[in-house]
């Protein structure tokens, strides 16, 4: 009898965004016709902007002639990306070799992927509250998981544990579901503690693109020591729109080894097995998010969730209430008024004045107690969230 994988039992029920579902339907037919404020959702509203589209069509044309056709590219990304995303890492001051660079269909299928590289005796480190899937694609693989709370007293930016055992460690900066940022001052203790420890840091920069304080670190290769232990995972999906277009890119530098093996030479032959690369059309819509034009549309899509997240952030500075995020991410952390549990929060909002939002539990123990605002809704509907917040809670 063909034994299936069995850590899939072992795969706690994803109750958070079901939960959220049900409880909001369950609103809904009790309440025919009520309309309710999301700011609980992690997928952006606005579309793809222009430069991304007259890229999209121009490929799809070169698509209809045989002298502009494109097959198979390589695997690994076409060379045209890799060295546009290559050049754009330069102009932050971080060197790169287009072959460190690898072209993804998105961060969450290279969090999975990736762990292919590291023997499953190596335990995963996750500070939580976490992004759900960092646990989850490492119980479905079997790996032990350190489980490391953050909380309040160090803004949800906990420092490296003492002990000397080698891991996977997973740093998520800025952060969902908190929205804290790394300082480079503590961002070089995990890259201190990884080189010291002989572990790797998989480092989710799939927000990178809302820090806009400049004394922050938007990647970790910009801190020397990083490129012998950390790979970046990144994602056009909230820098650019393109969570149902589907691109990202992951950085394997060519000086991250261990036992003598090349993480980088690994992720080759891995890419080039698993996968026959991400689509042409695509990639050539993804190149134009790196040209200055579309530089400049991205930044005026991400002032839109910015402005979002001033209003929110100002109504909770009215009412004197806890959080983390906002400014450098488009995620804000608060701490439930009057002691409330998160789902008892969420209730609250949702029975009283129509907004969803996402209770902190659902990334961990040590949510309880706190609430997700996402920034990523309409304009109108935020505003009209922010003033219902206001006269609830005031
Ligand atoms: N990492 C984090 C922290 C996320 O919040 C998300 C999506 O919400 C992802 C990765 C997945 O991004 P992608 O759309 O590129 O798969």
């Amino acid at each position: 009898m063909l034994k299936p994988n069995v850590h899939y039992a072992d795969l706690k029920e994803s109750y958070l965004f079901a939960g959220i579902a049900k409880k909001t339907k369950q609103y809904l037919e009790e309440h025919p016709g009520q309309k309710l404020y999301r700011l609980g959702i992690g997928d952006v509203s606005q579309p793809l902007c222009p430069a991304v589209i007259e890229a999209l069509y121009a490929a799809v044309e070169d698509q209809s002639r045989p002298e502009t056709f494109q097959g198979y590219l390589p695997e690994c990304g076409a060379p045209f990306l890799r060295e546009a995303v290559a050049a754009h890492y330069a102009r932050r001051g971080v060197t790169l070799s287009p072959d460190e660079v690898f072209v993804s269909s998105g961060a969450s299928d290279e969090l999975g992927d990736i762990l292919d590289l590291f023997d499953r005796s190596v335990p995963a480190l996750v500070i939580e509250p976490a992004y759900p899937a960092y646990v989850d694609a490492n119980v479905i693989a079997g790996r032990e998981i350190i489980h490391l709370a953050s909380g309040e007293e160090n803004g949800f930016l906990p420092e490296p544990p003492r002990t000397v055992r080698s891991k996977l460690i997973y740093l998520c900066s800025p952060n969902n579901p908190t929205g804290a940022v790394f300082s480079r001052e503590q961002l070089r203790q995990w890259v201190d503690h990884a080189n010291a420890t002989g572990s790797v840091i998989l480092f989710d920069a799939a927000y990178e693109a809302y820090i806009e304080d400049d004394a922050l670190p938007r990647s970790i290769l910009e801190l020397d020591g990083a490129k012998t232990c950390a790979i970046e995972i990144c994602s056009l999906s909230k820098t650019a729109g393109f969570t149902g277009t589907r691109l990202g890119y992951t950085v394997v530098p060519q000086a991250l080894s261990r036992d003598g093996m090349s993480f980088n030479a690994m992720w080759v032959r891995n890419r080039t097995t698993k996968t026959n690369g991400v689509s042409s059309v695509i990639q050539k819509g993804g190149a134009a998010v790196f040209t200055p034009e579309g530089q400049r549309q991205i930044k005026e899509q991400i002032a839109v969730y910015k402005k979002n997240a001033a209003v929110l952030t100002g109504a909770l500075d009215r009412l004197g209430i806890w959080y983390t995020g906002g400014k450098n991410a488009p995620y804000v952390w608060l701490k439930c008024p009057g002691g409330m549990g998160s789902w008892e929060f969420f209730d609250y909002l949702l029975h009283e004045i129509q907004v969803v939002g996402t209770p902190g539990e659902g990334f961990g123990a040590c949510g309880e107690g706190y609430f997700r605002f996402s920034t990523f809704g309409s304009p109108a509907d935020t505003e009209e969230a922010a003033k219902r917040i206001c006269r609830l809670l005031q």
